[in-house]
């Protein structure tokens, strides 16, 4: 689905689901597989460097950074919402398109937290519980 902007300037502005104007992105690639790709090669190299096969150990090692390499260059980009966690794919990120930032997650995070605490204590007002 393309998305457009009110001002015809093509490129994703707002969340579509929630109106957040705060986006971020980053690479359209699930972190743990990446994690366990670094961790297969580490414990695969464990066991050339055992027996003193130095070479084949490098080449683990190496072959898996060329492998981590490609693999960030053949992987698109994805704009991420920061309130609703909604994604965007196929569309290219402008420079409005940071790349993430905690503070501003951590930001969103305490609103969700304040969000659901207001919703338990109405839930417990209503119910009598005060
Ligand atoms: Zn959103």
């Amino acid at each position: 689905m393309p998305l457009h902007a009110p001002g015809n300037e093509p490129g994703l502005h707002v969340c579509a689901l929630c109106g957040n104007a705060e986006l971020y992105k980053k690479k359209d690639f699930p972190h743990w597989l990446g994690l366990t790709i670094l961790t297969v090669a580490c414990l695969a190299s464990i066991i050339p460097y055992w027996l003193y096969h130095q070479w084949l150990t490098w080449t683990i090692l190496i072959g898996s950074a060329l492998v981590d390499g490609l693999l960030y260059l053949w992987v698109g980009d994805v704009v991420v919402c920061y309130r609703c966690g909604a994604h965007y794919r196929r569309l290219t990120p402008g420079a409005e398109h940071k790349p993430f930032e905690l503070g501003i997650a951590e930001r969103y995070r305490l609103e969700r937290l304040r969000r659901e605490q207001l919703q338990t204590a109405k839930k417990q007002q209503k119910n009598g519980e005060w």
